[in-house]
Protein backbone atom coordinates (compact mmCIF):
# COMPACT_ATOMS: atom_id res chain seq x y z
CA UNK A 1 0.00 0.00 0.00
CA UNK A 2 1.04 3.63 -0.56
CA UNK A 3 -0.50 6.55 1.90
CA UNK A 4 -0.95 9.28 1.05
CA UNK A 5 -1.56 10.33 4.41
CA UNK A 6 -3.52 13.19 4.89
CA UNK A 7 -4.65 16.26 6.85
CA UNK A 8 -7.80 14.63 6.80
CA UNK A 9 -5.87 10.78 8.77
CA UNK A 10 -4.07 13.04 10.89
CA UNK A 11 -2.00 16.79 11.08
CA UNK A 12 1.19 16.80 11.07
CA UNK A 13 1.61 19.37 13.72
CA UNK A 14 -0.82 17.32 16.35
CA UNK A 15 0.96 15.87 19.22
CA UNK A 16 0.07 12.36 19.79
CA UNK A 17 -3.13 12.26 22.84
CA UNK A 18 -1.51 10.83 26.26
CA UNK A 19 -0.94 6.66 26.51
CA UNK A 20 -4.35 6.15 28.80
CA UNK A 21 -3.24 3.96 32.30
CA UNK A 22 -5.86 1.70 32.61
CA UNK A 23 -7.46 -0.76 30.72
CA UNK A 24 -10.12 0.79 28.20
CA UNK A 25 -12.24 0.08 24.76
CA UNK A 26 -12.21 3.02 22.24
CA UNK A 27 -13.67 2.54 19.35
CA UNK A 28 -12.47 4.92 16.61
CA UNK A 29 -13.90 4.55 12.97
CA UNK A 30 -11.71 4.38 10.48
CA UNK A 31 -11.18 7.03 7.51
CA UNK A 32 -13.16 5.42 4.19
CA UNK A 33 -10.06 6.60 1.54
CA UNK A 34 -8.58 5.29 -2.17
CA UNK A 35 -5.39 3.67 -2.60
CA UNK A 36 -4.95 2.89 -6.50
CA UNK A 37 -7.93 1.61 -7.39
CA UNK A 38 -9.52 -0.23 -4.00
CA UNK A 39 -10.86 1.42 -1.26
CA UNK A 40 -9.50 0.70 1.99
CA UNK A 41 -10.50 1.67 5.37
CA UNK A 42 -7.67 3.76 7.13
CA UNK A 43 -7.00 2.69 11.14
CA UNK A 44 -4.29 4.44 11.15
CA UNK A 45 -3.36 7.41 12.17
CA UNK A 46 -6.71 9.06 13.53
CA UNK A 47 -6.82 12.62 14.55
CA UNK A 48 -7.36 11.01 18.20
CA UNK A 49 -4.65 7.95 17.74
CA UNK A 50 -1.80 8.34 15.63
CA UNK A 51 -0.49 5.38 16.85
CA UNK A 52 -0.04 2.18 18.74
CA UNK A 53 3.10 1.63 20.08
CA UNK A 54 5.83 2.64 16.79
CA UNK A 55 2.91 0.95 14.55
CA UNK A 56 1.78 4.30 12.78
CA UNK A 57 -0.37 3.36 9.85
CA UNK A 58 -3.03 0.74 9.11
CA UNK A 59 -5.04 0.04 6.14
CA UNK A 60 -7.93 -2.47 5.90
CA UNK A 61 -8.01 -3.38 2.10
CA UNK A 62 -11.14 -4.93 0.90
CA UNK A 63 -12.46 -7.71 0.80
CA UNK A 64 -12.88 -7.00 -3.35
CA UNK A 65 -13.27 -8.38 -6.59
CA UNK A 66 -9.96 -7.93 -8.50
CA UNK A 67 -8.74 -9.85 -11.68
CA UNK A 68 -5.49 -10.16 -13.53
CA UNK A 69 -4.32 -7.29 -14.40
CA UNK A 70 -6.94 -4.78 -11.88
CA UNK A 71 -6.58 -4.86 -8.48
CA UNK A 72 -4.02 -3.19 -6.41
CA UNK A 73 -2.13 -1.39 -8.66
CA UNK A 74 0.53 1.09 -6.26
CA UNK A 75 2.92 2.25 -8.83
CA UNK A 76 6.61 3.01 -7.49
CA UNK A 77 6.33 4.91 -5.08
CA UNK A 78 9.04 5.84 -1.88
CA UNK A 79 9.69 5.65 1.52
CA UNK A 80 11.69 6.67 4.14
CA UNK A 81 11.75 5.71 8.17
CA UNK A 82 9.22 2.84 8.48
CA UNK A 83 8.61 -0.91 7.45
CA UNK A 84 5.63 -1.73 5.44
CA UNK A 85 4.35 -5.30 6.98
CA UNK A 86 1.22 -6.48 4.08
CA UNK A 87 -0.63 -9.32 5.42
CA UNK A 88 -2.90 -10.81 3.44
CA UNK A 89 -6.80 -13.11 4.53
CA UNK A 90 -7.36 -13.63 0.88
CA UNK A 91 -5.78 -13.22 -2.54
CA UNK A 92 -2.63 -12.58 -3.49
CA UNK A 93 -0.24 -9.10 -4.39
CA UNK A 94 3.05 -8.74 -6.34
CA UNK A 95 5.66 -7.06 -4.79
CA UNK A 96 8.60 -5.14 -6.60
CA UNK A 97 11.23 -2.78 -5.04
CA UNK A 98 14.28 -0.73 -6.01
CA UNK A 99 16.74 -3.56 -4.24
CA UNK A 100 15.36 -5.92 -7.01
CA UNK A 101 12.82 -7.88 -5.18
CA UNK A 102 10.06 -9.30 -7.10
CA UNK A 103 8.13 -10.88 -4.53
CA UNK A 104 4.44 -13.09 -4.42
CA UNK A 105 2.60 -12.71 -1.34
CA UNK A 106 -0.13 -15.08 -0.08
CA UNK A 107 -2.36 -15.58 3.03
CA UNK A 108 -0.73 -16.47 5.69
CA UNK A 109 2.96 -14.79 4.87
CA UNK A 110 4.62 -11.84 5.25
CA UNK A 111 6.29 -9.31 3.27
CA UNK A 112 8.68 -6.69 5.39
CA UNK A 113 10.15 -3.86 3.50
CA UNK A 114 12.17 -2.09 5.54
CA UNK A 115 12.93 1.55 4.17
CA UNK A 116 15.67 3.21 6.67
CA UNK A 117 16.89 5.82 4.48
CA UNK A 118 15.29 5.05 1.38
CA UNK A 119 13.75 2.35 -0.87
CA UNK A 120 10.49 2.94 -3.48
CA UNK A 121 8.62 -0.43 -4.22
CA UNK A 122 5.75 -1.08 -6.54
CA UNK A 123 2.12 -3.75 -5.28
CA UNK A 124 0.88 -4.65 -8.74
CA UNK A 125 -1.66 -7.20 -9.39
CA UNK A 126 -0.06 -10.92 -10.01
CA UNK A 127 -1.43 -11.42 -13.71
CA UNK A 128 -3.09 -14.81 -12.70
CA UNK A 129 -5.54 -14.21 -9.72
CA UNK A 130 -8.77 -13.49 -9.91
CA UNK A 131 -11.17 -13.44 -6.70
CA UNK A 132 -11.00 -11.96 -4.08
CA UNK A 133 -8.48 -9.37 -2.31
CA UNK A 134 -8.63 -9.31 1.36
CA UNK A 135 -5.83 -7.93 3.58
CA UNK A 136 -3.53 -4.96 5.62
CA UNK A 137 -0.58 -3.18 5.37
CA UNK A 138 0.63 -1.38 8.58
CA UNK A 139 3.78 0.83 8.80
CA UNK A 140 6.47 0.49 12.05
CA UNK A 141 8.00 3.88 12.91
CA UNK A 142 12.11 2.91 12.79
CA UNK A 143 14.08 4.23 15.73
CA UNK A 144 16.43 6.44 15.56
CA UNK A 145 19.07 3.43 15.78
CA UNK A 146 17.96 2.19 12.40
CA UNK A 147 15.72 4.74 10.42
CA UNK A 148 18.63 6.15 8.95
CA UNK A 149 20.26 3.27 8.05
CA UNK A 150 20.01 0.91 4.66
CA UNK A 151 16.67 -0.62 3.02
CA UNK A 152 16.17 -3.94 3.18
CA UNK A 153 13.10 -6.69 1.86
CA UNK A 154 12.17 -9.85 3.51
CA UNK A 155 9.58 -12.50 2.83
CA UNK A 156 8.69 -14.96 5.32
CA UNK A 157 5.89 -17.69 4.55
CA UNK A 158 6.00 -19.57 7.27
CA UNK A 159 5.13 -18.24 10.76
CA UNK A 160 4.52 -19.48 14.11
CA UNK A 161 1.28 -20.41 15.28
CA UNK A 162 -0.75 -21.08 18.16
CA UNK A 163 -3.76 -22.19 19.89
CA UNK A 164 -5.66 -20.48 21.90
CA UNK A 165 -9.15 -21.60 23.45
CA UNK A 166 -11.57 -21.20 20.43
CA UNK A 167 -9.14 -21.29 17.64
CA UNK A 168 -5.11 -20.27 16.76
CA UNK A 169 -3.03 -17.02 16.24
CA UNK A 170 -0.56 -16.49 14.12
CA UNK A 171 2.60 -14.13 14.99
CA UNK A 172 3.39 -12.06 12.32
CA UNK A 173 6.34 -9.97 13.97
CA UNK A 174 7.43 -9.68 17.29
CA UNK A 175 6.29 -11.74 20.65
CA UNK A 176 3.26 -12.75 22.06
CA UNK A 177 3.77 -15.00 25.19
CA UNK A 178 6.53 -17.27 24.42
CA UNK A 179 5.85 -17.43 20.73
CA UNK A 180 8.16 -15.44 18.46
CA UNK A 181 8.19 -14.78 15.09
CA UNK A 182 11.21 -14.87 12.95
CA UNK A 183 11.08 -11.41 11.45
CA UNK A 184 13.34 -8.46 12.08
CA UNK A 185 11.94 -6.26 14.65
CA UNK A 186 13.54 -2.88 15.43
CA UNK A 187 11.42 -2.16 18.32
CA UNK A 188 9.05 -4.14 20.61
CA UNK A 189 6.19 -3.90 18.69
CA UNK A 190 4.04 -7.20 18.20
CA UNK A 191 1.24 -8.16 15.44
CA UNK A 192 -0.85 -10.90 15.74
CA UNK A 193 -3.41 -12.62 13.17
CA UNK A 194 -6.25 -14.20 15.74
CA UNK A 195 -8.63 -16.42 13.69
CA UNK A 196 -11.24 -17.37 16.41
CA UNK A 197 -14.42 -19.75 16.34
CA UNK A 198 -17.04 -18.96 18.37
CA UNK A 199 -16.55 -18.80 22.18
CA UNK A 200 -13.82 -17.50 24.18
CA UNK A 201 -10.24 -17.36 23.82
CA UNK A 202 -7.55 -15.26 26.16
CA UNK A 203 -4.26 -14.12 24.86
CA UNK A 204 -1.12 -12.94 27.40
CA UNK A 205 -0.62 -8.98 27.05
CA UNK A 206 2.52 -7.23 28.61
CA UNK A 207 1.21 -4.60 30.87
CA UNK A 208 3.47 -2.21 29.63
CA UNK A 209 2.43 -1.87 26.46
CA UNK A 210 -0.39 0.04 24.66
CA UNK A 211 -2.60 -2.72 22.21
CA UNK A 212 -5.33 -2.39 19.38
CA UNK A 213 -7.97 -4.24 18.00
CA UNK A 214 -9.11 -4.43 14.41
CA UNK A 215 -11.59 -7.15 12.90
CA UNK A 216 -11.51 -8.24 9.49
CA UNK A 217 -14.17 -10.82 9.68
CA UNK A 218 -17.21 -11.19 11.65
CA UNK A 219 -17.22 -9.30 15.20
CA UNK A 220 -14.73 -9.84 18.73
CA UNK A 221 -15.90 -8.69 22.04
CA UNK A 222 -13.70 -7.49 24.87
CA UNK A 223 -15.54 -6.65 27.44
CA UNK A 224 -19.22 -5.51 26.77
CA UNK A 225 -17.90 -3.91 23.70
CA UNK A 226 -18.00 -5.53 20.46
CA UNK A 227 -15.95 -4.72 17.51
CA UNK A 228 -16.43 -5.48 14.18
CA UNK A 229 -14.67 -4.22 11.08
CA UNK A 230 -14.35 -0.12 10.04
CA UNK A 231 -12.25 0.94 12.52
CA UNK A 232 -9.69 0.07 15.13
CA UNK A 233 -10.38 -0.82 19.13
CA UNK A 234 -7.76 0.98 20.98
CA UNK A 235 -6.82 -1.04 24.35
CA UNK A 236 -5.02 1.19 26.19
CA UNK A 237 -2.33 -0.23 28.77
CA UNK A 238 -2.12 -1.95 32.03
CA UNK A 239 -3.45 -5.41 30.34
CA UNK A 240 -2.04 -8.72 31.25
CA UNK A 241 -4.31 -10.67 29.40
CA UNK A 242 -6.45 -10.13 26.69
CA UNK A 243 -10.25 -12.41 26.81
CA UNK A 244 -12.28 -12.39 23.29
CA UNK A 245 -15.63 -13.68 22.99
CA UNK A 246 -16.87 -14.30 19.42
CA UNK A 247 -20.03 -15.54 18.69
CA UNK A 248 -19.37 -16.72 14.97
CA UNK A 249 -16.58 -16.95 13.23
CA UNK A 250 -13.84 -13.80 13.60
CA UNK A 251 -10.59 -12.94 12.13
CA UNK A 252 -8.97 -9.73 13.10
CA UNK A 253 -5.26 -8.14 13.64
CA UNK A 254 -3.70 -7.12 17.59
CA UNK A 255 -1.45 -4.68 17.38
CA UNK A 256 1.12 -3.56 20.39
CA UNK A 257 4.11 -2.42 21.74
CA UNK A 258 5.80 0.13 24.27
CA UNK A 259 4.10 3.70 23.93
CA UNK A 260 6.27 6.13 21.76
CA UNK A 261 7.92 9.09 24.02
CA UNK A 262 8.15 11.53 20.55
CA UNK A 263 5.80 12.26 18.06
CA UNK A 264 6.44 11.28 14.64
CA UNK A 265 6.29 13.56 11.65
CA UNK A 266 4.17 11.60 8.85
CA UNK A 267 3.93 13.09 5.64
CA UNK A 268 2.81 10.94 2.02
CA UNK A 269 5.38 7.86 2.17
CA UNK A 270 7.71 9.58 4.71
CA UNK A 271 8.11 8.89 8.59
CA UNK A 272 10.34 10.97 9.94
CA UNK A 273 10.97 13.74 13.13
CA UNK A 274 11.54 16.91 11.11
CA UNK A 275 10.47 18.97 7.94
CA UNK A 276 13.78 19.37 6.61
CA UNK A 277 13.58 15.31 6.27
CA UNK A 278 10.66 15.03 4.93
CA UNK A 279 11.35 17.89 2.48
CA UNK A 280 15.04 16.33 1.23
CA UNK A 281 12.77 13.22 0.62
CA UNK A 282 10.70 14.43 -1.55
CA UNK A 283 13.14 16.35 -3.35
CA UNK A 284 14.79 13.13 -4.05
CA UNK A 285 12.02 11.45 -5.20
CA UNK A 286 10.99 14.48 -7.78
CA UNK A 287 14.75 14.20 -8.84
CA UNK A 288 14.50 10.64 -9.42
CA UNK A 289 17.65 10.25 -7.22
CA UNK A 290 19.46 6.97 -6.69
CA UNK A 291 18.44 7.48 -3.19
CA UNK A 292 15.42 5.54 -4.22
CA UNK A 293 16.78 3.46 -6.72
CA UNK A 294 14.54 2.09 -9.71
CA UNK A 295 11.36 -0.39 -9.30
CA UNK A 296 10.94 -2.62 -12.54
CA UNK A 297 7.62 -1.85 -12.32
CA UNK A 298 5.19 -1.50 -15.70
CA UNK A 299 3.14 1.20 -13.35
CA UNK A 300 3.88 4.79 -13.42
CA UNK A 301 5.86 6.43 -11.02
CA UNK A 302 3.17 8.01 -8.13
CA UNK A 303 3.78 11.74 -8.37
CA UNK A 304 3.22 13.99 -4.82
CA UNK A 305 2.60 18.09 -4.34
CA UNK A 306 5.49 19.27 -2.51
CA UNK A 307 5.21 19.06 1.58
CA UNK A 308 3.27 22.29 2.54
CA UNK A 309 5.94 23.94 3.91
CA UNK A 310 7.83 22.83 1.03
CA UNK A 311 9.02 26.33 -0.99
CA UNK A 312 7.19 24.64 -4.14
CA UNK A 313 4.36 24.91 -2.12
MN1 LIG B 1 4.13 1.64 -0.10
Amino acid sequence: MSGPVTPVDAPPDQAPAPPEDHPCVEFLPSHLTRVGELEVRRALPRRARRNVGAWCFLDHMGPAKVTEQHGVDIGPHPHIGLQTVTWLFDGEILHRDSLGSEQLIRPGQLNLMTAGRGVAHAEESTGRYRGVLHGMQLWVAQPDSTRDGPPAFAHHADLPVFDVEQGAGTVIVGRLGDVTSPARRDSDHVGVELDLRRGTSVMPLEPAAEYALVVAVGAMSVGAREVEPGGLAYLGTGRDELAITTTAPARGVLIGGTPLDDPLLMWWNFVARTRSEISDAYDDWVAASERFGTVASRLPRVPADPPQWHPRA
